[in-house]
């Protein structure tokens, strides 16, 4: 990214066809450039497609994981425990919350949160667990609901990197209690340019993730606190929102990916298949699929045990102009993370 040769390979890109300009072009000349049809149309989709009851289209993955983690109500103090291999958005939106981020540690071989460490992490102030499918490899949901139940936490999961990844046994992402976001940022399985959703099967969440995503503002009278509105032009501001909205151009471009987007998953899983014939016998460490996980990858993660080893295999492929990048420098090693110091 951020290289313009043409012989530059980055580690990751969108896919854009005549058919995803079109859908644009068709936006940019009617009457609703924002607020309009595309929105509602690209969220009945995402629902269909991840097996969620509700959907809310935003303006991207930070912006939805805000909005999600600001349905919890935290009050200071409260605790969330994340993966600290992540970027830095999915353990930011707890700060933004007035919360403080706790992170466990993660399975050597997955590279995705240990649930038994998350389960020694549970104090009395813990609200929620934002469980990272990393790389498009799915947590153990079923282990985590478990615990949410036992704790009564809140699950809100950070489904950037996993929108197409199945569990074996049939049931979707979307399927489980509390919350899941999507990014459709141009390195994600599908791109609206910037773009996020939450999906949820909880109908009052979904109306405060409406709300928040417009100024706390709602129109739908059912919602209204006031017993007798005056008339038709009134609305009622029920939250401090703010303006996430996504736009029907956007919304249009979703549309369009998701059309095709079992045609993305078979390239993405094309291109792992390649990796994984061509490093084979290299002493290197991959990432391990989960028994329970049939993945989408968005990252092929090679592990490397030294630094110095890493600095020579990066600079080695940036030479050969191949995009790599470190995923994820843990969060909690940031100069921001130490001087809140996180744990
Ligand atoms: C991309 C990403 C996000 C944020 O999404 P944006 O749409 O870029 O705001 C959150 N969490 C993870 C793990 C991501 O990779």
């Amino acid at each position: 990214m951020g290289n313009n040769e043409e012989d530059y390979i980055p580690y990751g890109t969108q896919f854009i066809e005549e058919d995803d300009i079109n859908s644009i072009v068709s936006v940019l000349t009617s009457s609703n450039l924002t607020t309009g049809p595309k929105i509602v149309e690209f969220e009945q989709h995402l629902c269909h497609y991840t097996g969620a009851k509700y959907a809310v289209a935003v303006s991207s993955g930070t912006a939805a994981l805000h909005i999600a983690m600001m349905t919890l109500d935290l009050s200071p103090g409260d605790e969330v425990i994340t993966s600290p291999l992540t970027f830095v958005a999915s353990s930011n939106c707890i700060l933004y919350c007035g919360g403080k981020p706790v992170f466990a540690d993660i399975d050597r071989e997955t590279f995705l949160l240990d649930l038994n460490d998350v389960e020694r992490k549970i104090t009395k102030k813990t609200k929620a667990i934002i469980p990272v499918h990393y790389g498009g490899e799915l947590c153990d949901m079923d282990g985590i609901s478990y615990l949410a139940q036992k704790y009564n936490l809140k699950i809100i999961q950070d489904c950037a990197h996993s929108l197409g990844s199945e569990f074996r046994k049939g049931n979707k992402q979307g399927e489980y209690e509390g919350q899941q976001v999507w990014s459709f940022h141009p390195v994600k399985t599908i791109t609206t340019g910037e773009g996020g959703a939450i999906t949820t099967n909880d109908i009052s969440t979904y109306n405060k993730l409406r709300r928040l995503k417009t100024h706390g503002i709602t129109r739908d009278s059912s919602q209204f606190k006031s017993s007798s509105p005056d008339g038709e032009w009134y609305y009622e501001m029920l939250d401090l929102g703010y303006n996430y909205r996504i736009t029907d151009i956007q919304c249009a471009l979703g549309i369009s990916q998701l059309k095709k987007i079992g045609r993305l998953i078979k390239r993405r899983r094309e291109i792992v298949l390649e990796y994984n014939n061509r490093l084979r016998d290299l002493p290197l460490k991959t990432q391990r699929t989960p028994d329970w996980c049939i993945p989408v990858r968005h990252l092929y993660t090679i592990h490397l045990y030294n630094n110095q080893k890493r600095k020579q295999v990066f600079d080695y492929l940036k030479r050969k102009k191949i995009g790599v990048n470190v995923h994820y420098i843990p969060v909690y090693w940031h100069p921001y993370g130490k001087i809140h110091s996180f744990k």
